[in-house]
């Protein structure tokens, strides 16, 4: 499918409705912070729904025994001029040992049991994100993780 705009809360509430059974079966709270001024960028709808399900997977896998998963949207004006949606993914789960944080983007790494991971989510979403001409960080201590996606407006 071609490029075109997308309206990123309508995707990340499709995402979280095909996840939602995974999600209650953990145990983990919602909560959805989207600004209503979001503007829409410009790209490809299914891959950056790939990129909320690899992340919201890896959020809650990192839960086993229940917590918070909050996602927020909002828009960014830099100095620039350029604008930006900024998309913030938090779970209160396990956290990312300092050891393995240059890794978790390399493809095949995974921490997760055989069959319970391929390594290739964050492989797969820094890809999608960079197509788009995006990119991601995260900020991680036990108990917290967020991984940023600051998609470009236009
Ligand atoms: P997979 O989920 O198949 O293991 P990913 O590329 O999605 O592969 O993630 C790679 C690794 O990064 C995970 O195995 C895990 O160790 C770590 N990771 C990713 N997201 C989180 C998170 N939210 N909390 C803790 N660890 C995470
Ligand atoms: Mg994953």
């Amino acid at each position: 499918a071609g490029k075109t705009t997308v309206d990123l809360g309508e995707g990340i509430r499709s995402t979280l409705t095909l996840l939602d059974h995974k999600v209650k079966g953990s145990n983990v709270s919602v909560r959805l912070n989207l600004a209503d001024d979001l503007p829409v960028v410009c790209g490809w709808p299914g891959e950056l729904n790939q990129v909320w399900t690899n992340l919201i997977d890896n959020a809650v896998d990192a839960m086993p025994d229940g917590g918070e998963l909050t996602i927020s949207s909002e828009v960014e004006h830099h100095s620039d001029g350029l604008t930006f949606v900024l998309t913030k993914i938090a779970d209160t789960g396990t956290g990312i040992p300092d050891d393995i944080r240059d890794s978790i983007f390399d493809p095949f790494f995974t921490t997760k049991e055989i069959g319970k991971g391929t390594g290739l989510g964050l492989d797969i979403v820094q890809g999608i994100v960079s197509h788009h001409n995006g990119s991601i960080k995260v900020d991680s201590q036990p108990g917290h993780t967020e991984f940023s996606v600051c998609l470009p407006v236009g």
